[in-house]
């Protein structure tokens, strides 16, 4: 993994943020597409957010490229390209907060602070025995009692990076194969046949569930697409004109419905449906539809903020995953 060979405080920064959410495998190519056009701060603080988030596409949490954009330019104009070497002035930093800030300082400027992750909190909430929820505040003071103490404050860096990886390849979250884990003689999970018990956590955050239908409108080789700005999933991607439902609609009441005949000025239109997915967010379920449809009369609602854009033109934008899903589909006909 290239960012393992690093200390570049703007690479660790850059890998760190990819890895919250995404798996290593699904992170690597994005990250070498990313660092290729951008090797440094300068270059990304340079960029344009639409080129950014093209090259985020597919990674999805979307606010991350967006702070890494807004915070490149920040460091630029207020530390000339650097990142801080202290904890209150990295964490002040859009889209760092302590576990991204521990990682970079402790990995690139050997300060002593702990990071500490889902692996992270495993490990210890089992070998110290830590019963409260983790994600309680009880639990979390506990947890970081822990990480402060066992921190390897000579080399904090590379026992970060130890006790992730330790997490993730040894202390997995379900069977770990205690036999042979070199720390099994003193962990208290291990000694008290509590591994299955811990860590505790309390209930998430329930899921939301919405239903969002998306109006496939061409016109000869272009398509027409709009921006979305609201402050929301996706915010500042590209997605075909849509419109959300409080629940699943039938054609027919779809077609009645207030908002589409705002934006397309009739309820007579054809609609067919061309692709349908679900598309789990981490406290959202989305419910996907895509309807191709033709308004016959050219309405100004209709065009407003919304353009028509080749569809070979398409890698130029970026799209949420289930648009670039459907657009495939498309290509492959
Ligand atoms: S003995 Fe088992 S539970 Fe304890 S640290 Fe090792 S792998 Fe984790």
């Amino acid at each position: 993994m290239p960012w393992r060979e690093t200390k570049d405080p703007y690479l660790v920064w850059i890998s760190e943020i990819m890895l919250q959410q995404t798996r290593v495998n699904q992170a690597l190519p994005f990250f070498n597409r990313f660092i290729a056009e951008f090797p440094d701060v300068f270059s990304l603080s340079k960029a344009k957010e639409d080129r950014v988030l093209r090259l985020w596409q597919g990674l999805g949490y979307y606010s991350r490229a967006r702070n890494l954009h807004f915070t490149a330019k920040h460091l630029v104009r207020s530390f000339g390209g650097s990142l801080p070497e202290n904890y209150q002035e990295i964490i002040a930093l859009k889209g760092i907060g302590d576990y991204t800030a521990s990682a970079i300082l402790s990995i690139s400027f050997n300060k002593p602070h702990p990071v500490i992750d889902g692996n992270v909190e495993r490990v210890l909430s089992r070998y110290g025995g830590i019963s409260d929820p983790v994600n309680s505040p009880e639990g979390k003071k506990k947890i970081r009692l822990l990480a402060e103490k066992f921190l390897d404050r000579l080399d904090p860096g590379t026992y970060n990076q130890a006790i992730m990886e330790f997490g993730s390849l040894q202390c997995v979250p379900s069977s770990p194969d205690c036999r042979i884990c070199p720390l099994n003689e003193s962990c208290f999970a291990f000694r008290k046949e509590k591994v299955d018990l811990l860590p505790v956590k309390l209930r998430k955050v329930p899921v939301k569930t919405r239903y969002l239908d998306f109006f496939f409108i061409s016109d000869s080789k272009k398509v027409m697409i709009e921006k979305r700005v609201k402050n929301d999933i996706w915010k500042n991607l590209y997605q075909l004109p849509m419109i959300e439902s409080a629940a699943q609609l039938s054609i027919t009441r779809l077609r009645r419905d207030a908002a589409f005949v705002k934006m397309m000025g009739s309820s007579d239109m054809k609609l067919e449906k061309l692709f349908e997915m679900s598309h789990p967010l981490t406290h959202q379920l989305l419910h996907i539809r895509v309807f191709s449809t033709n308004p016959e009369s050219r309405r100004d609602a209709l065009f407003v903020d919304r353009k028509w854009v080749k569809i070979d033109q398409f890698d130029k934008y970026a799209f949420p995953k289930p648009l670039e899903i459907f657009f495939n589909m498309l290509k492959r006909g």
